[in-house]
């Protein structure tokens, strides 16, 4: 049986035995159930891996799973593995066809988050980046990461992001995500849904696990690059059709704290979190707290776009019945 996934509960392992789902590791497709690791292997023991996330989306109408940006996201993968010394990895084009076989053999009807790991698979514990990697990835069925679309209330974290010559946030790196769980799980202790990243700098950096942007004046602003951010897909996608869709200016460039909360709009986005609007940030109301127009109108637009309903910007998804898959 394939059940929905929360991005917050745990599936305890006698639930797993009773789970339908197909997963890849070590080359070959297997029941989700047996896809485990050693405790030697080298990821466990330092978080020597990165990822990479992504959606399907199920249309309905055209009975068809599609899967948002799928070689940007590879492409992503395969240069962050760089950074963690793994020459000897997969194509673009190889996980793209492994995930296409693995949502196949899935079969799912539904919206589906899948996650791809690059990761140092020798058993040994030194410290150095051996040569010796795999990739697994699994699917699951998934709704949403903010159980509604209703706006949230966020902190700004007394934990700083990661900086780019300790652990690279733009590397999706595993370890480095020890960062976020310690911001999300302060945010959550003292009454929050989440919490917003600083640099070391003090400018805005980014959600735990999602870009930001901010709205003032009509004008859309998100931090650059070279604020520690990760390099989001989500955010690239709005970079792209906030100009050109959407006919409003968008700007890359620092935020300061206090700029958010006099703020008219804040939105987070990403591939798990989709868009999700800000209702306040310590305490502070953004705007009135109930309307969010714009974010509103973008959070619109792009679910239908990532469903398969925009058809300029088809060409961003893959379709996983086989049939249509244009490049065959
Ligand atoms: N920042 C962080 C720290 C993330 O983990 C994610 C999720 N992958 C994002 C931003 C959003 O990136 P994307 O749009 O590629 O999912």
């Amino acid at each position: 049986m394939n059940k929905f996934c929360s991005f917050h509960e745990a599936i305890n392992h006698e639930d797993l035995d009773q789970r339908d789902e197909i997963a890849f590791i070590r080359k070959k497709f297997v029941p989700l159930k047996y896809a485990n690791i050693n405790i030697m292997t080298n990821a466990f023991l330092f978080g020597t891996s990165c990822h990479d996330s992504l959606r399907g989306y199920y249309n309905d109408e055209d009975n068809q799973l599609y899967i948002f940006r799928m070689e940007d996201h590879y492409k992503r993968l395969k240069k962050n593995s760089k950074i963690l010394n793994m020459d000897s990895f997969f194509s673009i084009q190889q996980m793209c066809d492994i995930t296409l076989e693995l949502l196949e053999k899935n079969n799912f009807k539904s919206d589906c988050y899948i996650r791809s790991i690059a990761y140092k698979s020798g058993l040994h514990f030194g410290l150095n980046l051996l040569d010796i990697n795999d990739l697994a990835i699994f699917a699951v069925l998934q709704k949403r990461f903010h159980e509604t679309l209703k706006p949230i209330s966020v902190c700004i974290s007394t934990w700083r992001r990661v900086q780019d010559n300790a652990i690279p946030a733009r590397g999706k790196i595993n370890g480095a995500y020890v960062n976020s769980s310690l911001a999300v799980s302060e945010a959550i202790f003292n009454g929050y849904n989440d919490a917003i990243f600083l640099n070391e700098n003090g400018n805005v950096s980014e959600g735990t696990g999602m870009n930001l942007f901010m709205v003032k004046n009509n004008v859309i602003v998100t931090p650059p690059n070279y604020d520690n951010i990760l390099e989001g897909i989500t955010r690239e996608t709005l970079i792209e059709i906030i100009p050109e869709d959407l006919k409003m200016k968008l700007e890359q460039r620092s935020i300061n704290r206090s700029e958010l909360y006099t703020a008219d709009e804040i939105f987070f986005c990403g591939t798990g979190a989709e868009i999700v609007p800000v209702k306040s940030i310590d305490k502070r109301i953004i705007a009135d707290g109930k309307n969010y127009p714009i974010s509103k109108m973008i959070q619109e637009y792009y679910f239908n776009l990532v469903r398969g309903k925009n058809q300029k910007r088809k060409n961003w998804l893959t379709p996983v019945n086989k049939k249509e898959r244009i490049y065959e």
